[in-house]
């Protein structure tokens, strides 16, 4: 797989498990939030993710309960945000962008399902606030990755082609976004294996 920066004007990362790795017990977090909706509502959410059971409270166009749901999931992820682990590799990229081959024009933004508090955070503790230009937390849209919306709305903020932006993750529902974007999108492992050896991975042109 090869990966090009070449007319790449906005490269997007996620953020958990790809700029760093959050310490958080997401099982329990699901266990609290599937409890809540079952008091606000008297009945059962669907289960399989955090964000199955959000996208019932959006459906209920329930807003308040909405923002209470934003609040747990943030003073849940903030609870051990002292914990988190830099991925070398990513922040080495994000601050040394020119020898990839990257514009320099090139700017960054973060696409993830986390709150908008842990990401600053947590780019304050890698130390890389002032080279993200955007960010589109969990409160930024209403409907959550896998769903294309994320990555739109980095692409109507930036008022660029869909060719010009990429997108990296950890997960397949990462990739799936990307696909359903029409967004390149690779694994952050295709990318820490082009930072460990950039001649092997860049396409020449
Ligand atoms: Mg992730």
């Amino acid at each position: 797989m090869n990966i090009t920066f070449r007319n790449k004007k906005i490269i997007i990362f996620d953020l958990d498990g790809t700029i760093v790795k959050l310490s958080a017990d997401w099982m329990s977090l699901r266990d609290i939030l599937i409890t809540r909706y079952r008091e606000h509502y008297n009945e059962d959410c669907k289960v399989e993710r955090i964000s199955t059971c959000l996208n019932e409270v959006v459906q209920k166009k329930d807003e308040v309960i909405l923002q209470d749901f934003f609040d747990i999931i943030r003073k849940f992820e903030l609870k051990n945000i002292k914990n988190t682990q830099i991925i070398g590799e990513t922040i080495f990229f994000i601050n040394n962008k020119e020898l990839f081959e990257v514009k320099k024009e090139a700017k960054f933004a973060i696409l993830s399902l986390n709150t908008r508090s842990t990401i600053i955070r947590a780019l304050e503790l890698a130390n890389i606030t002032k080279k993200i230009d955007y960010i589109v937390g969990r409160e930024d849209v209403r409907r959550w990755k896998p769903a294309p919306d994320g990555l739109i709305k980095i692409q109507k903020h930036f008022k660029i082609k869909k060719e010009e932006m990429i997108y990296f993750g950890d997960l397949k529902n990462d990739i799936l976004t990307g696909k359903n974007a029409e967004i390149k999108s690779y694994y952050i492992d295709d990318l820490i294996k082009y930072v460990i050896n950039p001649k092997s991975k860049i396409k020449k042109n």
